[in-house]
């Protein structure tokens, strides 16, 4: 988004979106990009526009979380979410594995609800870990040590590995189920999503919405090529839908 009128749009849809959560009484929060509120316009356009969500947010009772893009956005990222935190506390953001500077900036901000991903954007030697042993290995220790501070902490992967190491300490340590939750993609191994959500623990499917879809679409073929077979069985499935209504 470069324009201040398609920030703005953008963020009168995610305000939609907020009373609609709102007026179904949901259990949904709301995922959003800075740069689709402003980011590269201008930090200024970007904090207004994410405080007014913010507002709105707060009064539905409605959590925001704030995803994590490239490395080019972080730093400025931060200061938005670090200016934004003397105002309201209704949100939280991400922590990327795969980056350098991540726990430091766990540490930094050990008092928020995060996520824990292993990062999207490739990103070079300088900045972040290139090999997938070593971003498995901090993202496990990511997770721990958020899981042990007591504040809320987000699980995404569909990483199975990863799941069952985490399942394992969750268990020795007795962590409380209401303070941890499973993130998957919406489509993505739908049956560990079910078995989990089985088993008690709480599981959030992230949707992406909207009608700029191709950005994502090519994130998640660029991480994995096979995505490619799940996107065209449910595109067939709905054309043989269409046909039959
Ligand atoms: C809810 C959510 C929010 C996210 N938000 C952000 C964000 O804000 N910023 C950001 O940079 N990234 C974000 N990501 C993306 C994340 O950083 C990874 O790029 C993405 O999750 C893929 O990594 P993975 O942890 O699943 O592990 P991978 O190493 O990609 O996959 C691990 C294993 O999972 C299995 N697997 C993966 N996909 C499938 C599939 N479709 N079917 C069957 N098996 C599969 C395979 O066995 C694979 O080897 C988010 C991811 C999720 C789930």
């Amino acid at each position: 988004v470069y324009s201040e009128a398609e920030a703005y749009n953008a963020t009168y849809r995610i305000i939609k979106v907020i009373e609609r959560i709102n007026e179904q009484n949901l259990n949904a929060h709301i995922s959003l990009k800075l740069t689709q509120i402003g980011l590269d316009i201008n930090s200024e356009i970007c904090k207004q526009n994410l405080m007014h969500i913010l507002a709105k947010a707060n009064e539905a009772h409605i959590f925001i979380n704030i995803d994590m893009e490239d490395y080019g956005h972080i730093q400025s990222s931060w200061q938005i979410i670090d200016d934004c935190e003397q105002v309201f506390n209704n949100f939280g953001t991400v922590i990327q594995a795969s980056l350098l500077r991540a726990k430091k900036d766990q540490r930094e901000h050990k008092h928020f609800r995060l996520r824990i991903v292993k990062g999207a954007y490739k990103e070079n030697e300088k900045v972040a870990y290139q090999t997938s042993k070593e971003i498995d290995i901090n993202y496990l220790e990511l997770c721990k040590s958020h899981l042990q501070e007591g504040k809320f902490t987000s699980i995404a992967t569909h990483d199975y590995e990863l799941i069952t190491k985490l399942i394992r300490y969750i268990e020795r340590n007795g962590n409380s189920k209401s303070n941890f939750e499973f993130q998957m993609l919406y489509g993505f191994r739908t049956n560990l999503q079910q078995q989990l959500a089985q088993q008690g623990y709480q599981v959030c499917v992230y949707m992406p919405y909207g009608k700029d879809w191709y950005g994502y679409f090519m994130r998640r073929l660029a991480e994995r090529p096979q995505n490619i077979n799940l996107i065209i069985k449910q595109s067939l499935s709905k054309f043989w839908l269409k046909g039959r209504l």
